[in-house]
């Protein structure tokens, strides 16, 4: 499908033609599919109900409020937490998952389009979450479905629920100091020429004042420069480093990423990057400031030859790689909500919890390892 009619069938598919650039996103019916359509206040408004899941995501309530929706989680990319989560999620509101993972066992591989395959999925479902390899990919599957759409990840182009969940993790890690995110100085590390995560996450950070941004990559994996141009174009700080060791002094948030392997022309050219760069608590330890928030969006990537994120750091207290995935089904939950336009109602189905919970809730001396 050509670029012009993906972009035309979009305008007129569901809620995304009643959301134009510089006004507040109409989350309820639209197809969430890029960070691109989301201002300021919009993630503000998201978060809000974000912070409203915790009781549910916790255990210490249930709701079923969305009781009777099925929730299609298409998923033709390997997954595990971006799959597993929004799963969980939708069920924690009290709707139904059916999945489809890989793409040899749906009719994709009988040569099907997306197009029929959305039609005939929305038919079925009340919302639905797609990854799949090609950029692009899901909003072409979007522009024909009759439901809402989420992206969960269209090959190397977008990740925008691992945006919004990283963005949530920065304000409540930073939130913990008093600390906004205006002023945040962040050094991204790894692949981020392909990564997606990454993608996203750079496109919400312009959206607030005066950020500071190391990116930090090995030759040939820089970031994009139409992303960095629309960074320096809204007056936030980009430096590009080569060097690790260059790159993470003086940021609050380290935020480490896996090569992107199964993005390259080939295994060999993917082999030659792996394990460039490695943090490990030595390297923190000597040239990161004591408080330094560390995050990746996992998974990362623990075989010997890689190892970007040491296991050695399990110890660290600024550690946040389990409460961001921990996150990510606040936020996963909140889109749903918000989408499907049960925000307000969540409470109002709400029971408390009769099973056993104790041990999911960390006990509140150890502090920051919270949910
Ligand atoms: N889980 C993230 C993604 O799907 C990051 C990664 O795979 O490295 O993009």
């Amino acid at each position: 499908m050509s670029l012009e009619r993906i972009i035309a069938a979009l305008m007129c598919s569901v809620g995304y033609n009643r959301t134009p650039k510089g006004s507040a996103l109409d989350f309820v019916g639209s197809h969430i599919l890029s960070v691109d359509q989301f201002e300021r206040s919009d993630i503000d408004r998201l978060f809000a109900v974000a912070d409203d899941m915790i009781p549910y995501a916790r255990r210490s309530r249930i709701t079923r409020v969305l009781r009777g929706a099925i929730l299609s989680n298409m998923f033709f990319e390997p997954s595990t937490r971006t799959r597993v989560s929004f799963g969980c999620a939708f069920n924690l509101l009290g709707g139904d998952v059916r999945e489809t993972t890989e793409v040899k066992w749906s009719a994709l591989a009988k040569g099907e389009s997306l197009y029929d395959t959305a039609r005939v999925l929305s038919g079925y479902s009340d919302v639905i979450v797609m990854r799949h390899p090609e950029e692009g990919s899901v909003a072409e599957f979007a522009a024909a479905s009759r439901v809402p759409v989420l992206n969960g990840g269209d090959g190397a182009n977008e990740h925008p629920s691992q945006a919004l969940l990283d963005l949530y993790t920065v304000r409540r890690e930073l939130g913990g100091r008093r600390r906004g995110m205006d002023g945040l100085r962040i050094a991204v590390i790894g692949d981020l020429r392909y990564g997606r995560a990454v993608h996203s996450l750079l496109k919400l950070l312009a959206l607030f004042d005066d950020i500071s941004i190391h990116l930090v990559s090995p030759p040939g994996l820089e970031a994009p420069a139409d992303i960095t141009a629309a960074l320096r174009r809204r007056g936030h700080t980009v430096e590009v480093f080569h060097r690790l060791e260059d790159g993470i002094h003086h940021v609050d948030i380290l935020y480490v990423t896996r090569t992107q392997e199964e993005r390259f022309e080939s295994q060999e050219e993917a082999d030659r990057y792996r394990g460039l760069f490695r943090v490990n608590q030595e390297i923190y330890t000597e040239h990161c400031e004591p408080n330094t928030v560390i995050m990746h969006p996992l998974p990362r990537d623990s075989r010997d030859e890689a190892q970007e994120l040491d296991d050695d750091l399990i110890a660290n207290p600024n550690l946040a790689i389990f409460r961001q995935t921990d996150n990510g089904v606040l936020v996963r939950m909140a889109l749903f909500a918000m989408v499907l336009d049960v925000a307000d109602e969540v409470h109002n189905h709400s029971s408390p919890v009769t099973w056993y919970t104790a041990k999911r809730t960390p006990p509140k001396s150890r502090g920051r390892e919270r949910l």
